[in-house]
């Protein structure tokens, strides 16, 4: 039965020059290298289906992605991974040899789309194909960075835009249509990945160090790490986290949440401001909380909630630092409060979210709510 799902491609762009021009065992080496890098984080809901080569061909079924926003960091965790590898190898290499010395021409570009396909079992292997998954592969011959001069991209096609509800967020896209003969034209936007990773790597990191932390939560989920980010960033998964009765979003860029924007989250008049100071999709976020009660005014608490894959499963740890007060005088007075039983409240607090969180998130994957449950009925 055909199905409906993501089709990515991740190809290393300039490996043929590459290879032509540099010294062949380096130059194997180095691809090797990002290669395997990409491979290893080819993750859940991202299912491999064949390497092609300097290609990495990937699908995923329809509903893997709840948040649209969930897309985009899978794909722009994937560039970080190479951008960050290639630099790391072009910094501590000493070779002066031709291959060594065009590590940094080796770029990365992806073509995604959505649409139909069917599983195929090739040579014992698990395949898919159709119409759609021969466009993807065509996409990849385009004139895009001829046009744009952008290197490192995502190509979208308004199919896959449209799937994933990322028009909004496609608005900060650059609009391109190309030909292709018997297909006619494709529309899509192209996503410039190289600015993405650079305000990625400046970004200030904050985080609360689980060793300094005065409390840590420590929960195990049956879900990978993306589909927890993904159910965490909804309002129905935050208030059970918070036990709030409504979240709101500020401050989005894009429709997207990102470092500065913030969580609001109501427990009745109650406002409790989650103010996300660090963001590194799936790995962790750092949240900065003040609320509207008065007592507790100038009052702000970090913490740093970490996501650790653990096979099929996350390891979910929340490590909360000392509340800090605007107030010199009521700094003292908190911090005395905090010894004296606030700390221990607020850390049991976190923990029944938690707890509450993870029997709702177990509850909904059994009634097949969740991705993973897809990925479940989807291989038998
Ligand atoms: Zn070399």
């Amino acid at each position: 039965m055909p199905q409906q799902g993501y089709l990515l491609i991740a190809d290393i762009a300039g490996y043929t020059a590459f290879l032509t021009r540099g010294e062949l065992e380096h130059a194997q080496d180095i691809l090797s290298t990002l290669f395997h890098a990409l491979l290893d984080n080819t993750r859940y809901p991202l299912i491999v289906s064949k390497l092609e080569g300097d290609a990495i061909f990937s699908y995923a079924p329809g509903k893997s992605f709840v948040n649209p926003q969930i897309l985009l960091e899978t794909i722009e965790n994937l560039y970080y991974v190479f951008a960050d590898t290639q630099e790391k190898m072009h910094r501590n290499t000493t070779c002066t040899c031709t291959a060594c010395s065009l590590i940094p021409t080796l770029d990365l570009k992806f073509a995604m789309h959505y649409g139909e396909f069917l599983e195929v079992n090739i040579g014992g292997s698990q395949e898919i194909s159709g119409a759609d998954v021969i466009l993807v592969h065509r996409l990849l011959k385009n004139t895009i960075t001829e046009k744009t001069n952008v290197k490192a991209y995502a190509y979208f096609t308004k199919a896959s835009i449209e799937a994933a509800q990322l028009t909004e967020m496609a608005a900060g896209m650059l609009p391109h249509t190309e030909n292709y003969e018997h297909l006619g034209d494709v529309e899509g936007y192209i996503h410039d990945l190289k600015p993405v990773w650079k305000a990625q790597r400046e970004a200030r990191r904050v985080r609360v160090d689980p060793e300094k932390a005065d409390f840590i939560v420590t929960r195990d989920f049956p879900i990978p790490p993306a589909t927890l980010w993904d159910c965490m960033l909804k309002p129905e998964y935050r208030n059970i986290f918070n036990s709030s009765t409504k979240t709101d979003y500020a401050g989005l860029k894009l429709g997207r949440v990102v470092r500065g924007s913030e969580f609001h989250c109501y427990h009745g008049k109650r406002l409790t401001r989650q103010t996300v100071v660090d963001w590194h999709p799936f790995d962790y976020y750092t949240s900065e909380d003040s609320t509207s009660m008065m007592l507790m005014n100038g009052m702000k608490t970090v913490y740093t909630i970490y996501f650790v894959s653990n096979g099929e499963n996350t390891s979910v740890q929340l490590a909360l630092g000392s509340p800090t007060h605007t107030n010199l005088f009521m700094q003292k007075l908190l911090n005395l409060m905090w010894k004296n039983g606030m700390g221990q409240m607020f850390y049991q607090e976190i923990s029944k979210g938690m707890q509450n969180l993870k029997a709702r998130i177990v509850e909904d994957l059994a009634a097949g709510k969740i991705a993973q449950a897809v990925l479940i009925n989807h291989v038998e």
